[in-house]
């Protein structure tokens, strides 16, 4: 039987300020509450309260992933580089990859994700048809440098993930573990009682095509997603494609192109507009020699013509991040071409200045390059469908306004394909007789983030507000005066315990009522029970965290309601 947990014994601080350095709600009320603790940039310590909301989170994974099939294993975080540079992805990760060294000078890195150490494992374990499908999974240690690791738990450098992997020898077995995932992840989500949406996603670094996000909508979030009032369309901004409307926000007509008879200076091209020498433009696309040399789109990119002499020169790019991209109009970013959409490719360029970084580190996610000019920095093949998502656009699907909103990414769930089974010949031997090459999906939770994702969520003024299966305890009894107080409270906590009752017990003495109540509501357990004035006729009050509702009860009332 579980131990009554006692706050007089337990390992837990409050502080009633902010940490000086917090910018989210979690990173506030999770340190505030005494539930982590900042180790390093992005690095967290789990103390016991946190700890066992973390084991909560992680139980309803597992136990979702276990009813689909799932079985459980638990891999390295320390790899070797190789499998990584057969795949591409120790370049392509750039420096989001934490690499070190033995000390025989042998090279490794602490895994960011784990496609291709499980395709290996599957490799070496699997080799007829009749051994897929399977779905294997872990819940691990993961790695990465992230470049701004300032949301608290949300963005660790190293978290917690569950991170699945399904091998079929069909498309359709791969559809099927993609569909039993979605619902897996679905069935999760709602039990942890995060408010989600699904919606269409970049693949990214993991490569392969279909590929659906699960975003809880929050203002901390860090992904911006569009979201139809009228239909189901849903998708992450950086998958959204659409024809741009011709809008004119310069009181240029919309999108055209100009023909100039000779080498252009500013003055011709102005005189043919119709505008200002010094003039800025939205919608342009300028060509010298069939190339084009300058794009101005609406909502984003504009060509500001006193500067287009600068854009027929060698231009000089330099890489910056996303940090530095906040209110930049002359950063290209997140621009998606026809196809259904990557970020924008790079192109080398030979009048790019020598001895810029630019060139080779051009495909780094969340990177963008400065200076550049659309279609000679980069490949645009119709540089229509060049656009950048504003609140209102119309809906791809129905035509409606789009709504735009900010949302934490808890889940992202991929089909790969063959993308890894190439890269390392994963073959199985088939019903023919002949080697058939596997296919795979991939599918990631992040544990930690769903912890700080329903803080987000869900937490109130005062504090941490737990749903039952997540919460630490079930009630959280606070002993309220002195002697007969704390005798009583811990009678109440003696018989919810012996019942399956989950319960914390505040039996601190020398702690004032006042600041106990503070604590209660801080920590956030679902149900507070106050032993309090009353206690000498057996009488306790039961209040909801949440809506603070609150009743008097006799001792034996308030344990048949909490059993
Ligand atoms: P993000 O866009 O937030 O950087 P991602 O798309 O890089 O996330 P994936 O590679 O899709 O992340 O990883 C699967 C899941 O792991 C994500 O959906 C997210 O829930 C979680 N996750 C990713 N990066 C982090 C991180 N730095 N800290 C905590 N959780 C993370
Ligand atoms: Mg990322
Ligand atoms: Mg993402
Ligand atoms: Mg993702």
């Amino acid at each position: 039987m579980a131990q009554v947990q006692r706050m007089s014994r337990l390992m837990v601080k409050t502080l009633r300020d902010d940490p000086a350095d917090a910018e989210t709600l979690n990173h506030k009320l999770l340190v505030r509450a005494g539930y982590v603790r900042r180790t390093a940039a992005g690095i967290w310590t789990w103390l016991p309260l946190g700890k066992k909301v973390y084991e909560n989170v992680a139980r309803v994974v597992r136990e979702e992933m276990d009813a689909i099939g799932g079985q459980e294993v638990l891999l390295p975080a320390l790899l070797p580089k190789e499998p990584y540079e057969a795949s591409g992805r120790y370049e392509e990760y750039g420096d989001l990859l934490f690499r070190l060294k033995d000390r025989k000078g042998s090279e490794y890195l602490l895994g960011p994700t784990h496609e291709e150490i499980f395709t290996q494992v599957v490799k070496d374990q699997c080799s007829s048809y009749k051994d897929l499908p399977v779905i294997l999974y872990q819940i691990q240690t993961k790695y990465r440098d992230e470049a701004r690791p300032r949301a608290g738990v949300l963005r660790g450098r190293e978290f917690q993930m569950k991170d699945s992997y399904s091998f079929d020898t069909t498309d359709e077995g791969l559809a099927e573990a993609y569909a039993l995932h979605r619902a897996a992840y679905q069935r999760i989500f709602e039990r942890l009682g995060l408010d989600y949406r699904i919606v269409s996603a970049v693949s990214g670094a993991m490569g392969g095509s279909a590929s659906e996000e699960f975003l809880a909508p929050a203002p901390a979030g860090e992904d911006t997603f569009v979201d139809c009032p009228e239909c189901d369309y849903a998708a992450n901004t950086e998958a959204v494609t659409f024809a741009l409307k011709p809008v004119s926000t310069d009181g240029h007509p919309a999108v055209e192109e100009l023909d100039t008879p000779d080498t252009p200076t500013i003055e011709t091209l102005a005189e043919h507009l119709g505008v200002p020498a010094s003039a800025t433009l939205k919608n342009l696309l300028v060509k010298v020699d069939g190339e084009i040399v300058a794009v101005g789109v609406p909502g984003d990119r504009e060509v500001d013509l006193g500067k287009l002499g600068e854009h027929l020169a060698p231009a000089t790019v330099e890489l910056v991040t996303a940090e530095d991209f906040e209110g930049r109009d002359d950063l290209v970013r997140g621009y998606v071409g026809p196809q259904g959409l990557e970020k924008v490719r790079y192109l080398a360029d030979p009048r790019v200045a020598p001895g810029t970084s630019w060139i080779t580190g051009a495909n780094k996610a969340d990177t963008h390059a400065r200076n550049v000019v659309c279609g000679r920095d980069f490949e645009v093949d119709d540089y229509l469908d060049v656009v950048v998502v504003e609140a209102g656009d119309p809906c791809p699907a129905c035509g409606a306004g789009l709504k735009l909103d900010r949302a934490i990414e808890i889940g992202h769930i991929f089909q790969l394909g063959r993308k890894y089974a190439d890269t390392f010949q994963l073959d199985v031997l088939g019903q023919q007789g002949k080697p058939v090459r596997v296919t795979m999906g991939s599918y990631g939770i992040g544990v930690s983030r769903a912890v700080a994702a329903l803080v987000e969520q869900t937490a109130d003024e005062q504090g941490l507000c737990w749903s039952k299966e997540i919460a630490p305890a079930d009630v959280h009894i606070v002993a309220a005066g002195k002697a007969v107080q704390t005798e009583l409270a811990l009678s109440v906590a003696e018989q919810l315990n012996a019942a399956g009752v989950r319960v914390l017990v505040d039996d601190r003495a020398g702690v004032s009522p006042g600041v106990k109540f503070t604590d209660a509501e801080l920590i956030g357990v679902p149900t507070i029970l106050v032993a309090g004035r009353r206690s000498a006729d057996g009488v306790v009050e039961v209040k909801d965290r949440r809506t603070g509702e609150r009743e008097e009860l006799t001792v034996s009332e308030a344990v048949a309601r909490l059993t």
